[in-house]
């Protein structure tokens, strides 16, 4: 049986660490501030922007959460997110996705101030990390909460052949970016790929990101391997899946995320952690 890769206690032991330093900067007069924008009254939408907002709250933030009408003109949004660009007492400024059809996802996340733009889907900041650049700046919490879980569990990168199946910019991107610049040997999977089940059995180190209930099970698994399941999928009975099937890999995968309790808490600490990270850089001016 694998270890669990426990998301929720990593995720705990973070936002307590993200707590001490917010509240050590609001001592020293700069109380770090989120802002989140959301579009419309899609319900899912709504339990993640509220929990983000309760969290940011508990864990001693400003937190604002700006909720705009499904029939929101671009424009509207953009003027929502360049007031937040403007505001001192914000240094977070995240819009929450999906955005109705008539607005243009990414128009509106390049209209964040690279340097409060907390999913770091911002053009420069991405340019940052795919050229592997020094420094501080944002990166996206999801594959970022990934690389904090692995070093948590001293699972390391160097020389691993890993496999990412699912390639968007909010998961698969970066974080095969992230394990790139730490020198895993990254084979970026979709829709496209041939042979994917066998490609996958190759992995030291499995992501996989898609949205596809059970798309992985045990026997498209490397004995022993470190499997990283993203997906969140609600089944008709209410539970929620990954995109591994956990009972099969658990057997055969040395180390695994569970779902729930892996992958998502840990995105949420991150979001949490890299808004106090973005309230301290803004002091040394992204240094
Ligand atoms: P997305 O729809 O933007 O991207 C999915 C990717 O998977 C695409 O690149 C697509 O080509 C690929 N894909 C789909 N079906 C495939 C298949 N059969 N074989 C190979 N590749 C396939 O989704 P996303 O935003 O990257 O999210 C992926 C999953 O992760 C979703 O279930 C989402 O809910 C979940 N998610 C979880 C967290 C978290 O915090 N745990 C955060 C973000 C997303």
């Amino acid at each position: 049986m694998a270890i669990i890769l426990d998301g929720k206690t990593t995720a705990a032991s973070l936002n307590d660490a993200t707590k001490i330093q917010a509240d050590k900067l609001t001592a020293q007069g700069i109380q770090p501030g989120i802002a989140v924008i959301l579009v419309g009254e899609d319900p899912a939408s709504q339990i993640y922007t509220r929990n983000k907002h309760r969290k940011a709250e508990k864990l001693g933030m400003k937190s604002v959460l700006i909720e705009l009408p499904e029939t929101v003109s671009q424009d509207e949004v953009i003027n929502e997110v360049e007031k937040l660009n403007q505001d001192q007492s914000i240094h977070a400024i995240l819009v929450q996705s999906p955005l109705p059809d008539h607005i243009d996802a990414t128009t509106v996340t390049n209209s964040i101030l690279p340097s409060k733009d907390v999913d770091g889907f911002n053009p420069t900041n991405l340019g940052k990390l795919y050229g592997r650049q020094p420094g501080n700046y944002p990166v996206a919490c999801t594959p970022k909460g990934i690389m904090t879980l692995l070093k948590q569990y001293d699972i390391t990168l160097a020389g691993k052949n890993v496999v990412v199946i699912g390639r968007s910019v909010l998961v698969g991107r970066p974080v095969a970016a992230l394990m790139i610049n730490q020198n895993a040997t990254v084979t970026l999977a979709g829709r496209f790929t041939q042979n994917l089940k066998a490609l996958a059995k190759t992995a030291d180190i499995l992501v996989v990101a898609t949205g596809m209930p059970a798309l992985i099970s045990g026997q498209d698994i490397k004995p022993g391997a470190t499997v990283i399941d993203v997906g969140i999928n609600r089944g008709a009975d209410g539970k929620l899946t990954g995109d591994v099937d956990f009972e099969t890999a658990s057997q055969v995968a040395g180390a695994i995320t569970p779902v729930p309790g892996g992958v998502g808490p840990m995105t949420i600490a991150t979001l949490m952690q890299q808004t106090v990270e973005l309230t301290q850089w803004s002091l040394n001016n992204g240094k």
